[in-house]
């Protein structure tokens, strides 16, 4: 069941957006070859609740196995879901980070992918590309218009460059709870609400080099790409207010 917000809801996951931005653009610079991805979960974890909020992916999913981890860090043919690790990022990595941030009750969700050093000429290219397909379907959402709209442009950048989309994952609603309906997928398949005011979602292409196949190693959290070939992530939430559609996270520049 989708749970729409109101105007005063949505301000609070606004609030909730920014805050997340903030947070990626002070990560950013910290994800550097050397850097392990336990050292950045901490370095979040204590920005997050200084700035007065909460991890919302720490304790995530199942009792018996929850997320341990403010971020998710996937690297390189790992997709999503990574869990934070001794494991130190090398010369050459994709570094794909996942966070959210629950502020007052109300919850954000942006991911981005980072290149760690230089980065291989196909890995940049995949990267830049996975970046257009969240462009081409947050330029595709449209009040009261149908959701399928943003699968379908999702999906026609990542086929034109002959990438592979990750479906078995997707976007979703958010803002009350880290997952929400609607499922928001990569192709233009399922259910296709309107987008209708107080509709927030998270729109988050997940892009491969090859197939889209992916699998689930044995911590029962990391998603990774079926062929070994790598994945990239980006993801922005968003919010149909006032008959328009406001992206809510904020673009990562460096
Ligand atoms: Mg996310
Ligand atoms: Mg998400």
């Amino acid at each position: 069941m989708i749970r729409l917000k109101n105007e005063k809801q949505i301000d609070g996951i606004r609030k909730s957006c920014k805050l997340l931005s903030a947070m990626f653009r002070e990560l950013v610079p910290r994800v550097k070859p050397g850097v392990s991805t336990a050292d950045l979960d901490s370095w979040a974890h204590n920005w997050i609740t200084k700035a007065g909020g909460r991890p919302s992916f720490l304790g995530y999913g199942d009792k018996k196995n929850p997320f341990p981890g403010a971020l998710c860090v996937s690297i390189n043919e790992e997709v999503i879901h990574g869990i934070p690790s001794p494991r130190k990022i090398m010369p050459g990595d994709l570094v794909s980070i996942d966070c959210g941030i629950n502020l007052d009750g109300f919850i954000s969700d942006q991911a981005i992918t980072v290149e760690a050093g230089t980065v291989s000429a196909a890995a940049h290219t995949l990267n830049r590309v996975t970046r257009e397909c969240l462009a081409a379907g947050l330029a595709a959402a449209k009040a009261g218009d149908r959701l399928l709209q943003i699968s379908r442009a999702v999906e026609e950048r990542a086929r034109q460059a002959g990438y592979g989309i990750v479906t078995q994952y997707g976007g979703h609603g958010v803002g009350f709870g880290v997952h929400e309906d609607p499922h928001v997928p990569n192709v233009p398949k399922g259910a296709n609400p309107r987008l209708s005011n107080g509709l927030v979602i998270a729109v988050e292409p997940m892009i491969t080099e090859g197939g889209g196949e992916v699998r689930l190693l044995d911590d029962c959290w990391t998603v990774v790409t079926a062929d070994n070939s790598l994945a990239a992530h980006w993801e922005h939430t968003l919010a149909v207010c006032g008959g328009a559609v406001e992206v809510l996270t904020e673009e990562i520049v460096w």
